[in-house]
């Protein structure tokens, strides 16, 4: 069955929010979000998501809760 993804997904493991805690962070302009497993990956080689975010899929946008 395909499903709307309402969960937002890491983007590195595409895992949801559903299995791990997801934290949002903004590269390039690019809102999105990477779980804590991914975190580390992040931190100490950033230039292995860079084609990710490159390639990231924009329906997933960070929920902004900006009044
Ligand atoms: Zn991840």
């Amino acid at each position: 069955m395909e499903s709307e993804n309402k969960f937002k997904v890491c983007i590195s493991c595409n895992r949801d929010e559903s299995i791990i805690p997801l934290v949002a962070i903004t590269f390039a302009q690019q809102p999105t979000w990477i779980c804590t497993q991914c975190l580390p990956t992040l931190i100490h080689e950033p230039q292995h998501l860079v084609e990710k975010f490159k390639s990231m899929d924009i329906d997933n946008p960070v929920d902004r809760q900006i009044d």
